[in-house]
């Protein structure tokens, strides 16, 4: 606003006229500016607003809003509008800088009028742009703002004292605007922050849980293989004996060293070795249950923890192993065969403590490692840890290996004719000048698996025998034992039929005997294994009847054809009228139901002669012939075959 020309103190009367409309505007402007500004909420929005409406009221070239930072080290044009804003807005510079800092220091306006009061020092410094500036604070209730800042008068001379009052008054009236805007802004942005942390605190917690999660595992797993470890293991063995005691299952323990481990190591390197356990390991998971634990104990030592299993169930699972490590490990450009001991143990059986039961399994590791053996059972009857028995179940294992061991046959007279009908294979190990019995060596065998090579020559040294004997023309049958343990043998139907072609044995010559006890275990399976036995045309008999707890209408649910009397109750049948009543209902019973009968263990004329009697229709012992190589033994068939 201009007043050149006029006296202030007399002026015209349109010009008093004009002065009050001016008024009227800037009131009307400062009123409407009022409203804008203080329902606005962002900060930027207010500053633009402030400056613009500012520069109008002034009618500067150019409007600044300095605003001083919250820590009140410096200040920075935070808005601006006019010439050069571009390069001004977002300055930062210290307090005290310009003639701002001269208004934040006095907080008071600058403006022309300003000088007067000056010492001579400030005036000088101060004096060449003091009327192209003027700054008013902005106070806010609680805070000292920053100002607005005018910057040349529209075309040219200085601001007023007018405009001064005009600006001071706008500042007054837009300042809380600014401090609510500002305190608004600082909330949200604290919010901003307050939820930025929040999220980084819920990330480092997810870190933090993450990296937890994967020390526990570290601390219970095997870094090579990822298996549990020794610390785990153990764990799951204290929980599996708990369920034991709580619920009366048995659980297994097997502990498996690979044979020849440290061979791969010493000759193809510990990568190669490395690798050979990753592969073991990664196959052996295929065959396991989750329940089962299975873990790595240390080098080439792995532990199986099998839960609802006794010894039967742990030699499942241990041919299962055998079977899956068969085929060849490809490592590198190396083709690796792995072989493996196994060490099993059997809670309660064997022991009811962690401790008991891991140094059990372990012995029955060594002995199967040590005697070569695929496996074998801890057997606390004996002490077969000592040197003599593994230097003797070695001596078995290459007895059995190296085809050392005898068959004798002993002869089955079928009684209503007086002729020989058939032969009963029955195995010798010949040992130091004697010969061994079955009974001796059978179950170190059914221990420690030497039980299938063994069965497999029984079978076929039988077979080669019968064959050759019936060629030479004597239609006789040959009888052979099986164990348990063969019977839970799933390559067992495979191997038998094999034979059969290969000797080309015709139906019904071979009979296979199974113990009441065997046929008993697993009746489940049984059916299916016997019946396919059947179907090859191999007759069943049931050996030692009556020492167990089958019944005669249980075995007519199975494909048996023949029971054997056990050798107990004939022995005695001419002297104990029980056993002579066991023997005749025996009989009588399995002709109804369509089986035939064998006595076994005839010593006298007398018991023939009584068996005779009683209907029987086959009978074996030493009065007829003892069990005898196959030349004497052929000998007598010839005398007796009729
Ligand atoms: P087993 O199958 O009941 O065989 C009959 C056993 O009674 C044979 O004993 C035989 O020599 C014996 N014996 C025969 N007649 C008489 C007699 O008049 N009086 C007496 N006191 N004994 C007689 P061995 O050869 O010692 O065989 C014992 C058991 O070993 C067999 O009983 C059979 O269960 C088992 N066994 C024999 N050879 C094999 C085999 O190759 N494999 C399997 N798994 N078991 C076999
Ligand atoms: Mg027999
Ligand atoms: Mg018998």
């Amino acid at each position: 606003m201009k007043y050149a020309g006029y006296s202030k103190q007399n002026p015209p009367i349109h010009f008093l006229e004009e002065e009050l409309r001016n008024r009227e505007y800037e009131i009307a402007l400062l009123k409407e500016i009022g409203d804008a500004v203080s329902s606005e909420l962002s900060l930027e929005k207010v500053f633009r607003l402030v400056a613009e409406r500012a520069r109008t009221l002034v009618q500067a070239e150019t409007l600044l809003i300095p605003i001083i930072n919250t820590e009140c080290t410096h200040y920075s044009y935070r808005a601006g509008v006019g010439k050069n804003v571009d390069e001004i807005v977002g300055e930062a510079l210290p307090l005290n800088s310009g003639i701002c800092g001269w208004v934040w220091h006095h907080k008071r306006p600058w403006w022309r009028g300003v000088l007067a009061e000056l010492d001579e020092s400030e005036k000088t410094k101060w004096e060449h742009e003091a009327g192209n500036v003027i700054v008013v604070p902005l106070i806010g209730k609680r805070h000292f703002l920053g100002g607005i800042a005018g910057i040349n008068k529209a075309g040219g001379g200085d601001f007023t004292k007018r405009d001064l009052d005009l600006l001071t008054m706008f500042a007054s009236q837009v300042s809380v605007a600014i401090e609510n805007a500002t305190l608004f802004e600082e909330s949200e942005r604290a919010k901003l922050k307050a939820e930025q942390y929040h999220l980084e605190l819920k990330n480092l917690n997810k870190e933090l849980a993450e990296a937890n999660t994967k020390l526990k595992h570290m601390a219970l797993h095997d870094p090579l293989t990822e298996l549990p470890n020794r610390t785990l293991v153990l764990e799951r063995l204290q929980q599996c004996i708990l369920a034991t005691k709580r619920e009366n299952k048995p659980f297994a323990i097997l502990m498996m060293d690979l044979n020849r481990f440290k061979e791969v190591n010493d000759t193809l390197g510990h990568d190669v070795g490395d690798e050979l356990l990753k592969c073991v390991s990664t196959r052996i998971q295929t065959v396991l249950r989750e329940i089962d634990t299975f873990g790595r104990l240390g080098g080439d030592e792995f532990i199986f923890i099998i839960p609802d299993a006794d010894v039967d169930g742990a030699l499942l699972v241990s041919n299962r192993l055998m079977a899956v490590l068969k085929p060849l490990f490809e490592i590198g450009d190396y083709h690796l065969y792995v072989e493996a001991s196994f060490g099993i143990a059997v809670c309660p059986q064997h022991g009811t403590d962690v401790s008991t039961l891991l140094k059990r399994t372990d012995v029955a590791m060594y002995i199967a490692k040590r005697a070569h053996c695929d496996y074998f059972v801890y057997d606390p009857a004996e002490d077969l840890n000592s040197p003599q028995r593994l230097t003797q179940l070695t001596e078995l294992r290459n007895a059995v290996n190296e085809n050392r061991l005898e068959l004798f046959f002993q002869p089955k007279k079928y009684l209503p004719t007086g002729n020989v009908i058939g032969v009963e294979a029955l195995s010798r190990w010949p040992y130091h000048g004697n010969y061994i019995l079955p009974s001796e060596f059978i179950p170190a065998m059914e221990q420690t698996g030497l039980i299938r090579p063994f069965t497999e020559w029984v079978l076929d040294t039988a077979l080669c025998q019968l064959s050759e004997w019936r060629r030479s023309g004597f239609p006789i049958s040959m009888a052979v034992n099986l164990s348990m343990y063969n019977l839970r043998d799933p390559q067992l139907p495979k191997m038998l039929s094999e034979l059969i072609q290969k000797w080309e044995i015709e139906k019904g010559s071979l009979i296979l005997e199974l113990t009441e006890s065997a046929v008993f275990q697993d009746s489940g399976h049984m059916l299916e294994t016997l019946t396919r036995f059947e179907s090859m045309g191999v007759g069943l008999s049931i050996d030692d009847f009556g020492t167990g707890y089958s019944s005669l209408s249980y075995l007519k649910k199975l494909p048996i054809r023949e029971i054997k009397i056990d050798q107990s109750f004939v022995h005695d049948m001419t002297t104990d009228k029980d056993d002579a009543i066991i023997v005749h209902s025996t009989i009588d019973l399995a002709h109804n139901l369509g089986m035939s009968v064998v006595a076994e263990g005839v010593e006298s004329q007398e018991i023939l002669d009584h068996l005779l009697e009683l209907d029987c229709d086959i009978a074996q012992g030493n009065h007829i012939s003892q069990a005898q190589p196959p030349g004497p033994c052929l000998d007598f068939i010839k005398e007796h075959i009729g």
